[in-house]
């Protein structure tokens, strides 16, 4: 059934990218990647005999052999945020139904019609009605989940007070397993010894790209060292990049940047904008007014990618995660003061290092406390055979999505000890 649904979901790419874009705003590019990291935990769950395959051992002198059988658990719930409303369910579904289990997946009520899709095509694939269920809505419906008997575990993707202060204590109390993958506030620390022209490549993807709304997303610029022609160069250059973002409506290919999910959304950033103006920073490239709109639509949810320079990690833009397309630029100097303006953030979800020295990239992979670390790459979201991790108020739990560690994570490991007298 996994095999038939990667067929429909080959065949049904552009809708399925399509119907992300409409319901997010996201670029139709963006969303066709998004639907290629979706599909690829399909394959990855597609070689279940092999990620299942358990422990053996037997014991010839005293006739007693052992072995694990990974046993399916009941019902599990799948809850979504807005910003991967395809593909982050994907972290969790196949390992959950290819396991054993039936699961109820509760997309954001932002952004259900991906999900609906793809449940259809779940329906499609063969997989028995009650197996692979879709339910729409909001606090309430995660309530009623939370509280169900029925359901042995829970995996979320969303902000950290929902996962912190919800889904993680209540899970407990109801005696669920849980994965609770929390919010973000990434730091790109540039070497001055780093690929400028590359790294200022894999920054426009980082910050703006999905419109600033990636959990994985670059959210402060932290550039290393005294050299002031390296610094003024690199910040020209990436204002001047940043400022020539198209933006426009997702589905017109010429588009770079696509709107903010809604208005609310951009009211919350803006709010941003201005309290970085009140704390002092220096606002070197302002969204609100660098909106080049492709088109003739109105500027409702649109924002423009925003550069604030003179950020301090004490500044809310510095330390609050804004999601949107905001980078806040700080200047430290040495690679040291770099780890440790990294590792007193409350967040730990991707740290990334843009260097040519292997010695700095050694120091700074085993230093920082983060559960997901970048070596030259800007977005910081491992490959589906790997768990897409997390550390301190980003992730709450043991086990992580994706992979071998979902197999784990949606069975129960039964230890059977044989001996035949
Ligand atoms: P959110 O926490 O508002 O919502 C996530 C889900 O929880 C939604 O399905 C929503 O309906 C539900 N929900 C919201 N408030 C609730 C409440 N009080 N009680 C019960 N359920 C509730 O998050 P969002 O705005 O949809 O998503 C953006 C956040 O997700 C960002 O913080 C981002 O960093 C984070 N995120 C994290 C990862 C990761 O891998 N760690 C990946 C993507 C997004």
């Amino acid at each position: 059934m996994l095999f038939r649904l990667k067929e429909l979901l080959e065949e049904n790419f552009e809708e399925v990218s399509r119907i992300q874009t409409q319901e997010h705003g996201k670029t139709i590019d963006e969303s066709r990647g998004e639907t290629r990291r979706g599909i690829e935990n399909v394959e990855v769950a597609c070689g279940i005999p092999t990620l299942m395959q358990g422990n053996y051992s037997e014991d010839i002198a005293t006739g007693i052999d052992e072995w694990v059988i990974p046993t399916p658990l009941g019902v599990f719930g799948i809850i979504g945020p807005f910003n991967f409303p395809f593909m982050i369910p994907l972290w969790s579904a196949p390992y959950a139904v290819a396991t054993g289990n039936c699961i109820v997946v509760k997309p954001s009520s932002e952004v259900p019609n991906s999900q609906a899709k793809l449940t259809e095509l779940a329906e499609e694939a063969g997989f028995p009605p009650g197996v692979w269920n879709v339910v729409h809505g909001g606090k309430t419906v995660v309530n009623g989940m939370l509280d169900h008997a029925d359901i042995v575990g829970i995996t979320f993707v969303g902000s950290t007070p929902t996962a912190k202060d919800v889904i993680y204590p209540r899970c407990g109390a109801t005696g669920k397993r849980v994965i609770a993958q929390g919010g973000a506030k990434n730091f790109m620390v540039i070497m001055p010894d780093c690929n400028v022209e590359r790294t200022i490549a894999a920054m426009m993807t980082s910050f703006f790209g999905n419109t600033g709304q990636r959990c994985w997303a670059g959210a402060n610029l932290l550039i290393v060292g005294q050299d002031d022609s390296f610094y003024n160069n690199f910040l020209d250059r990436i204002t001047g990049a940043a400022s020539n973002i198209r933006i426009g409506y997702g589905l017109d290919e010429s588009v770079q940047m696509g709107p903010l999910r809604d208005a609310a959304k951009k009211e919350r950033i803006i709010s941003y904008i201005e309290s970085g103006i009140r704390e002092g920073a220096k606002l070197r490239l302002d969204g609100r007014k660098n909106i080049k709109i492709i088109g003739d639509y109105p500027e409702t949810c649109f924002l423009g990618s925003t550069i604030f320079e003179n950020v301090t990690p004490e500044m809310k833009i510095g330390s609050e995660e804004i999601f949107g397309p905001v980078m806040s630029v700080m200047r430290v100097t040495s690679l040291d003061e770099a780890i440790e303006v990294c590792n007193a953030n409350p967040f730990g979800n991707g740290q990334a290092i843009f260097t040519s020295d292997g010695k700095s990239a050694r120091e700074f992979q085993y230093s920082v406390t983060s559960g997901n670390v970048g070596i030259n790459v800007g977005i910081v979201a491992p490959m589906a055979f790997f768990p897409f991790s997390g550390m301190k108020d980003s992730f709450f739990g043991i086990l992580h999505t994706q992979g071998r560690e979902a197999v784990r994570f949606f069975t129960e490991s039964k230890v059977v000890i044989q001996r035949w007298l």
